[in-house]
């Protein structure tokens, strides 16, 4: 038996291009099977290769279909006959991998030249089939991109290639900065700390809109310029970090818009004041620099206790505050002015404004040099606060959304660029996700 086997008989059992007792052609019964459109099947062969078997499935597109260019979908003329034969990866049957096999023809663009025809079973330059793709997205989407990988049998290079054409593709079918009103600017860090990348985010809908590259008012500015000058005025409130480099381009793009900020930070702020006294007690409890003593030792491993919200703590953590309760005033005080300021933001409103007015007037006579100096730092910053309160924006939402966009970056290491990365982010928190093939 040869290297190629043809299956004709094998599947159309009342023969191959003959019309079974249904109807059906083997052909027709093929392309079905394959879930592709405005294809001819010419036929199907099993191929060995090195003891592996590959589903080989020859195609044409279908006869009297207006050639449009690969790259604009304009119509175009036809130019030539293209190139040698193409292969393109697509959902496996079973536990066989399967292929589709065409010649590409080559159309003549206005604007592109010469260039390789539209084709309905796959974007134009991809080495998959748009089933194969969109399968991989929806799957990246909702798991780790290596996992992905592994199951469709390709590389993590491929399926961060395949997002990027993908989001790429449902980023100029859909709008992405319509109709925004309350947005969000923020940066994360990548690469270990070393890049950024500046987002935005609808506070409506909790949806990422936007992503560039770097941090600086540039950025910023590349944003407004994408947004035009017209739904910028739209804009009624933005959030930010505080950075002045957000900050001031808002004010001279969108100079309507209330400025907020971002109580994720803010709460940011008073977990480090806090982690200030827990490191200034530890040091004097294991009697400076190298010692270590069974309260400091405590006192070391307190910090995951004091930095997480009081209800998810587990019992040993529950313990562990108790004990800096009885052991440590100061630091179970800063623990305390920590929660309080927490829940601020999640009152919100009038009673939020009430709370926070009660906790500058305790933080500023608690004694304690770190809340001392955040008291300071919230007065500054109150107005853009008292906004962030009156706006009724929800934390737990803007919480929500950079913790998955940190959790993401975290990976960064792995994105051979930040276009990668962008499209990344885009297809998990940007709603630019396909539907799986067959499904709508
Ligand atoms: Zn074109």
């Amino acid at each position: 038996m040869g290297a190629r086997r043809a299956l004709s008989t094998f599947l159309a059992v009342e023969g191959w291009k003959r019309s079974t007792g249904y109807g059906v052609r083997g052909t027709s019964i093929w392309k079905r099977l394959l879930g592709v459109v405005g294809v001819v099947v010419e036929s199907v062969v099993l191929e060995d290769d090195d003891g592996v078997d590959l589903l080989i499935v020859a195609v044409r597109p279908r006869r009297g279909t207006r050639p449009r260019c690969g790259r604009c979908g304009r119509r175009a003329g036809f130019y030539d006959r293209g190139g040698p034969v193409r292969r393109w990866r697509h959902l496996d049957f079973a536990a066989v991998r399967v292929y589709l096999e065409a010649a590409v023809p080559r159309v003549n663009c206005d604007v592109h030249g010469p260039t390789t025809v539209a084709l309905s079973w796959a974007r134009h330059a991809s080495r998959f089939t748009t089933g194969f793709e969109d399968t991989a997205a929806w799957l990246t989407a909702r798991a780790p991109a290596s996992a992905v990988a592994e199951l469709l049998r390709t590389t993590w290079r491929s399926v961060t290639g395949i997002v990027e054409r993908v989001v790429a593709e449902a980023a100029g079918r859909r709008d992405q900065l319509a109709g925004l009103r309350r947005i969000g600017i923020d940066e994360v860090a990548y690469r270990k700390g070393h890049r950024y990348l500046t987002v935005v985010v609808d506070h409506d809908t909790g949806r990422l809109v936007w992503a560039g590259k770097g941090r600086d008012s540039a950025v910023v500015r590349a944003f407004f310029d994408a947004l035009g000058e017209a739904r910028a005025h739209q804009l009624t409130h933005v959030s930010t970090d505080a950075a002045e480099w957000i900050t001031a381009v808002v004010a001279e793009r969108a100079p309507q818009a209330v400025r907020c900020l971002d109580p994720f930070h803010l709460v940011a702020w008073a977990t480090n004041a806090l982690d200030e006294v827990r490191r200034g007690v530890w040091n004097t409890a294991r009697g400076g620099k190298g010692g270590r003593t069974r309260r400091s030792v405590t006192l070391k491993g307190a910090r995951w206790a004091l930095w997480r919200n009081p209800n998810t703590l587990t019992e040993k953590q529950r313990s562990t505050l108790a004990f800096i309760q009885i052991t440590n005033k100061p630091l179970y005080r800063a623990y305390l002015l920590k929660e309080q300021f927490r829940e601020v933001f999640a009152i919100g409103g009038r009673a939020g404004k009430t709370l926070l007015a009660g906790w500058l007037a305790w933080a500023a006579r608690c004694r304690i040099d770190a809340f001392v100096r955040l008291a300071k730092r919230i007065r500054h910053h109150l107005p853009g606060i008292h906004a962030t309160l009156d706006s009724g924006l929800s934390n737990a939402r803007i919480e929500a959304n950079n913790t998955h966009l940190r959790v993401l970056t975290r990976q960064g290491y792995g994105y051979h660029s930040a276009e990668a990365l962008i499209a990344m982010a885009m297809l998990r928190r940007g709603g630019l996700c396909p539907p799986l093939p067959g499904r709508t």
